[in-house]
């Protein structure tokens, strides 16, 4: 049976007990976080897709720690806002923002919209990558469309009105499971989650 560390790029300590939660029934795999590596720098976002912030942030943390590292990148596709906020989902709203004031920036944009043009999606990319640089991205999206307001009350981020495709429930007004069950974090997750127990069997 082999063993393998991987460091996960991130000093969130949710996203990291998250993944501990996800990744935690692979046996052979010790997952840690860059605040055991408090020494490793911040990586600025400076790509232009989820793909290059995504390959950025790993690369980083494995050149630093010299371990096979993890991260993601994720955000919000609106097709009438031609893919915004995208890349940008976390800042939307500006140097300030937070989840609140960036739903409430989209859902001024999309003012006067009609439901069958608020189309939109969640997208992430997932890269595992080796000290040595090799690398495997894992994708995950979920389709779904923009609500006229706010509903429900968990979840994080635009979940209160991303409506899943075939679905009258947005994100934050479906029990968490429900959500983990068709989300694209689940999807890419699950794709790592094959190829690591292929390379640990
Ligand atoms: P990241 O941490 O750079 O990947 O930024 C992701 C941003 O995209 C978050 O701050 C949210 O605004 C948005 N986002 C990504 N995934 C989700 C989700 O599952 N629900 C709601 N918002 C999400």
């Amino acid at each position: 049976m082999a063993h393998m560390r991987i460091v996960a790029a991130t000093r969130n300590k949710k996203k990291l007990s998250e993944l501990a939660r996800l990744l935690g029934d692979i046996k052979g795999l010790e997952l840690l976080g860059l605040d055991s590596f408090p020494d490793c720098p911040e990586v600025e976002e400076t790509g232009g897709t989820f793909e290059e912030n995504s390959l950025l942030k790993a690369r980083s943390a494995a050149k630093c720690t010299g371990l096979w590292a993890l991260a993601d990148d994720s955000g919000l596709e609106v097709d009438a806002l031609g893919g915004a906020p995208g890349i940008f989902s976390s800042r939307y709203a500006g140097p300030d923002a937070d989840d609140k004031k960036n739903v409430q920036k989209l859902l001024s944009a999309l003012e006067g919209v009609p439901p069958e043009r608020r189309t939109a999606r969640f997208r992430v990319v997932v890269t595992l990558i080796s000290p040595e640089d090799e690398t495997h991205l894992f994708e995950g999206k979920v389709e779904g469309s923009i609500g006229h307001k706010a509903e429900g009350g968990s979840g994080f981020g635009y979940d209160p009105v991303f409506y899943p495709r075939g679905f009258d429930l947005t994100f934050a007004q479906m029990p968490p499971a429900e959500k983990d069950k068709i989300s694209h974090r689940a999807e890419a997750l699950g794709r790592l989650k094959a190829h690591l127990r292929r390379i640990l069997a």
